[in-house]
């Protein structure tokens, strides 16, 4: 018979890790699954400025690679294994990977979510040189600047309006010609003199020699293409696309119960609608996804965890 565990975290970013350490420390045996490297998204971020304690050598890697190091030191497990299916209707909760099928007496799922592209060409080179899916990261990087934000939604404007507390123009690009974002977010917008607004337009292509220099955005109404040059002072701008978020749960879809977006619902404890499951970080609906946020999910998950397992076990 293979090992029951106590605790098997789905998910090495932040949020996982954060909950493999309470747990390590807390003496429960601990297997965290990760599909491919560890850390999430923030190991795409260059710097992490905004994790309290974070001043020095703040890069996303360099912090993952200390939560991987303090993890493993309380004991707890972390293997490559994409799960593929989950069995959690008995007390012992099953988790199939790819390569082996594993045991526990309790789950978190920390599995995250990831921005969705706008899928245009230069997106990708240019991410973390121009172009971001973060204000609260990146906003202070362009000081001054002028910036885009793609995208109508709550997110892409309250995001913009955050953004003119540091750059000295904000246009909103958006696909259509009047937003989705919630009325009264749309009021505090159009009253915002720093904001404007290109309405029915898209991101066509964007292109720069190792840091973003142009956008070509396309009116879908009439076809147009304009090209945004960046001023040659400045010698670059800001892109910024809020056009969703895609959360991890495929796996889960029909084995704990999920918002209409696909986020795993939550109570303030962590605790989803099946007794034993937890899910901490990005991959619940929450107003603010950042490290500090994952981590304390994480922290919550596995001392809930903790006591289900005293109380039920
Ligand atoms: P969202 O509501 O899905 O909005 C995404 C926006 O991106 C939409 O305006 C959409 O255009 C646009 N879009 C999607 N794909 C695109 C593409 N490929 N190219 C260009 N534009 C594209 O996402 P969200 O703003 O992140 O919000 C997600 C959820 O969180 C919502 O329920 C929202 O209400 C909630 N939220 C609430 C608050 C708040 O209450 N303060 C703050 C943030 C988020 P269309 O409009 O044409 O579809």
């Amino acid at each position: 018979m293979s090992k029951i565990y106590d605790l098997i975290v789905v998910g090495a970013g932040p949020a996982g890790l954060s909950a493999a350490l309470y747990a390590g420390r807390s003496k429960l045996s601990t297997l965290v699954l990760e599909k491919s490297k560890t850390g999430g998204q923030i190991v795409i971020t260059h710097e992490v400025a905004n994790y309290p304690g974070s001043v020095r050598e703040a890069t996303g890697p360099s912090l993952i690679a200390r939560m991987v190091e303090q993890v493993t030191e309380f004991g707890a497990e972390i293997k490559a294994d994409d799960v593929i299916d989950v069995d959690f209707s008995g007390d012992i909760k099953i988790v199939k990977g790819e390569k082996e099928e594993y045991k526990a007496k309790s789950v978190i799922i920390a599995t995250g979510a990831t921005p969705r592209k706008m899928g245009c060409p230069g997106e990708a080179e240019l991410t973390g040189k121009g172009v971001s899916y973060c204000a609260t990261c990146d906003a202070d990087f362009f000081e001054d600047f002028e910036v885009f934000v793609i995208g109508g939604g709550d997110t892409a404007v309250e995001e913009a309006m955050y953004l003119t507390k540091f750059a000295r123009k904000v246009t909103i690009v958006h696909r259509r010609d009047e937003l989705r974002a919630a009325k009264s977010i749309q009021e505090k917008a159009f009253k915002n003199e720093k904001l404007a607004f290109m309405w029915d337009s898209t991101v066509e292509e964007l292109k720069g020699d190792g840091i973003l220099e142009t956008a070509v955005f396309r009116n879908l109404k009439t076809g147009e293409l304009t090209e945004h040059h960046a001023d040659e002072e400045d010698g670059t701008f800001g892109l910024f696309a809020f056009v969703g978020y895609i959360p991890h749960s495929d796996t889960f879809k029909g084995h704990v119960e999920m918002d209409d977006w696909g986020y795993i619902k939550t109570d303030d404890e962590m605790r989803t609608n099946i007794e034993g499951v937890f899910a901490a970080g990005d991959i619940r609906p929450k107003a603010l996804r950042q490290v500090v946020t994952a981590t304390a999910d994480g922290a919550i998950a596995a001392t809930l965890a903790e006591k289900y397992m005293e109380e039920k076990f």
